[in-house]
């Protein structure tokens, strides 16, 4: 009898599904040679530092035993805290170890999702449950659909296929304890404030801090442009001159437009042709969410949770994958799923080509796509029909037997012998899959010129300002963490060659992977450490002090160490270093920042840790205290609003400036201040009138 362990209940019920005539007894399935239960995800987490060190669990944090860098990482069940113990979780690893050594039992199946995560949740619960040797083989499946179980069953590796994946897996989740644990402790206590830093979350909060600042300091350039808006044939053709001028020459400007305004303007030349324009790639999830959060305003765990629950429900392929391609092994595969699709009256016919199947774009998971199972669409919630109808009519654009015909032209302006102006224009003829997909629509229908036509012109000098950059939206965000070390204008691009992009996974230089980002970023959301209003990202004042009191503690976690990270863990998958290996090197980087000067209250560089006294309150004389942002009254409840930042004008306040100006009315002159317009200045600071002030005599 074999025993399969699924990472969830809801994959138990479907693999049971795909066996067939399971009796459930409760705590599992049982029939047809085989037993089948569940975990709840994760039952397993590693220790806490008290753990490793001998303190107690739960008690305040201090320096004592960081770094904190165990010889050997252990793992404890998930049994909850003291006061709110988790009975289920005791009992279901009860039942998977009464199970695995259950006599008859004589191999154990690991059933986790098909990724590096849920392959070590089910290798944790066999490697803490299993009391003898017992052969281990591993269900992968692509999708959950009871064809899909029944094939995979049939054709059982063995679980040491994985190990790689397995390692990969175990070094991503030591590195990040190790980050998390050590750097969160040691950030805490120098600032005073909880600090959650983490490998991934850091530069995601930071790249939203830099644009959001480049956006506050932004000073728009003005400018004149020549413009002409003139109609010709009773069309308005609009010309753009390439001529600019600063602000300060709106004369030489006008002369100029008078000049061009001279001459004769003439189409010189005009193309016209037919071409078919080519469907978008297949989703893949960070795709999948872009496209949901442009147009649907969804959140990122919005949309992975409705597209996890159509996975879990058999309707979707696996939803973490990083890929816009299928493997060519699925070609019979997708012809059998158009046959279903093509049912429901979509026009579908197979297609082939590198543009869809492609095994050198897949790491370990194809695109998203519909299952055989289809959906009766009355009995999804309105989000569900929202993710699972972008699927759909994704692969039928994909698949689709109508070619999309558009005719494209290109008219040249000339205008005397000054300059040409090459107008593009899309039309389309005939729809073809761009009714099931509107990623591409119809460009700029052209006024209907002809070679030789003349053209009227009446160029103006029009005030232009420089605009500043946008912030980050779902969209923009998910790009530049696939390929952090690109330009932006190439990530935005849908068209054109994805090799780098693909490269760029592959080698690890992502922040965080698909399977993760969603997660992380709704951790930052939840910390306030930034937020997201439609599709838009900005930084909050709890993300602007995470990150502008990392860099004065000389907390470096930036992209590039974040990603050289990365790249260690995918040599561990491929073999190429073990897992010690990249264990050391994050063991490194955490010395690093440790070595930086102690937490001393006496080292005038010290920046003060919460609750240490700071002076008497010149507005009503009680003790002020360092608190979480900064310098306030201890007399806050009894309605004393005294306070000022422990971090003014991207200075940090330490705690002996602190106190000098409490006790003297002022400080030294303090030097490092930078104004909002990023220009460094030196000043005193000073009370006046019971406010903090610059003053700059
Ligand atoms: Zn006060």
């Amino acid at each position: 009898m074999k025993l399969i362990i699924a990472e969830k209940p809801s994959l138990a019920r479907n693999i049971a599904a795909g066996i067939g005539n399971m009796k459930k007894t409760g705590e599992y399935y049982e029939g047809g040679g085989y037993l089948v239960t569940w975990a709840f995800g994760h039952l397993f987490s590693l220790c806490d530092v008290e753990e490793y060190t001998g303190g107690t669990v739960g008690e305040r944090w201090t320096m004592d035993g960081l770094p904190c860098f165990p010889a050997e990482f252990r793992f404890r069940l998930r049994t909850g805290t003291d006061k709110q113990p988790d009975a289920g979780v005791i009992r279901r690893f009860h039942c998977i170890r009464d199970l695995c050594n259950r006599p008859d039992v004589d191999a154990i199946v690991n059933a986790g999702d098909a990724d590096r995560e849920g392959e070590i949740i089910v290798r944790l619960c066999i490697r803490y449950a299993l009391s003898m040797p017992k052969p281990v083989y591993r269900l992968w499946l692509p999708d959950q659909t009871p064809q899909t179980v029944a094939a995979a069953l049939a054709d059982l590796p063995p679980d040491e296929d994985y190990d790689r994946l397995a390692d990969e897996g175990f070094a991503r989740t030591y590195i990040d304890w190790l980050y998390g644990v050590n750097l969160t402790r040691f950030a805490t206590i120098r600032s005073g404030t909880l600090l959650r830093v983490g490998r991934v979350i850091v530069p995601i909060v930071k790249a939203i801090y830099d644009r959001d600042m480049q956006i506050r300091n932004f000073v728009p350039d003005v400018y004149y442009a020549l413009v002409s808006k003139a109609e010709t044939n009773g069309e308005v053709v609009e010309l753009t001159s390439r001529f600019q001028f600063p602000k300060e020459e709106a004369e030489k400007a006008a002369r100029a437009a008078k000049k061009m305004n001279g001459a004769t303007a003439t189409v010189t030349a005009k193309k016209t042709k037919k071409e078919n324009l080519k469907p978008p790639k297949l989703f893949s999830l960070s795709k999948l969410q872009n496209y949901l959060g442009k147009k649907y305003k969804m959140p990122m765990d919005k949309s992975l949770a409705v597209t996890q629950k159509l996975y879990e429900d058999g309707y979707l392929t696996y939803p973490r994958t990083n890929s816009e391609y299928l493997a060519t092994a699925e070609k019979e595969k997708i012809k059998k799923i158009l046959g279903n699709v093509a049912a429901l009256g979509y026009p579908v016919k197979f297609r082939d080509g590198k543009t869809i199947f492609d095994d050198s774009k897949i790491e370990s998971h194809s695109a998203l796509t519909p299952t055989y199972k289809i959906p009766d669409v009355g009995k999804l919630s309105a989000d569900e029909k929202t993710v699972y109808s972008a699927v759909l009519r994704r692969f039928v654009a994909v698949f689709c037997s109508e070619d999309c015909v558009a005719q494209k032209t290109e008219l040249t302006v000339s205008v005397g012998s000054y300059e040409d102006h090459v107008l593009k224009g899309t039309v389309i003829l005939e729809p073809g899959w761009t009714r099931f997909d509107d990623t591409v629509r119809g460009g700029k229908i052209l006024p209907s010129l002809n070679k030789g036509d003349v053209v009227n012109i009446d160029f103006r000098p029009v005030e232009k300002e420089t605009s500043p950059p946008k912030h980050y939206t779902i969209e923009t965000l998910n790009n530049y963490l696939k390929n952090p070390f690109r330009k932006e204008k190439a990530a935005a691009g849908e068209e054109g060659d994805d090799r780098e992009e693909y490269r760029a996974i592959f080698e690890g230089l992502e922040l965080g992977t698909e399977a993760t980002r969603t997660g992380i970023i709704g951790n930052a959301i939840r910390s306030r450490y930034i937020e997201l209003k439609k599709d838009v990202y900005s930084i909050l004042p709890g993300g602007e002090y995470l990150i502008e009191t990392l860099s004065l503690l000389q907390i470096s976690m930036d992209k590039f160490k974040t990603s050289f990270l990365g790249q260690a863990l995918k040599k561990v998958y491929h073999g190429e270093i073990t897992v010690e290996d990249s264990v050391a090197l994050a063991e490194q980087e955490i010395r690093e920042v440790f070595s930086a000067p102690v937490n001393d209250p006496s080292d005038p560089a010290y920046g003060g840790g919460y609750g240490d006294p700071a002076g008497v309150c010149p507005r009503c004389g009680k003790e002020v205290l360092k608190s979480r942002y900064g310098y306030r009254c201890s007399g806050y409840a009894d309605g004393c609003k005294f306070r000022f930042g422990a971090v003014l004008c991207g200075r940090m306040i330490t705690l002996a400036e602190a106190k000098e100006l409490l006790e003297t009315g002022k400080t030294k002159k303090l030097a490092g201040f930078v104004s909002k317009r990023g220009k460094s200045f030196d000043a005193v600071l000073e009370i006046k009138d019971g406010e903090v002030r610059f003053d700059f005599s």
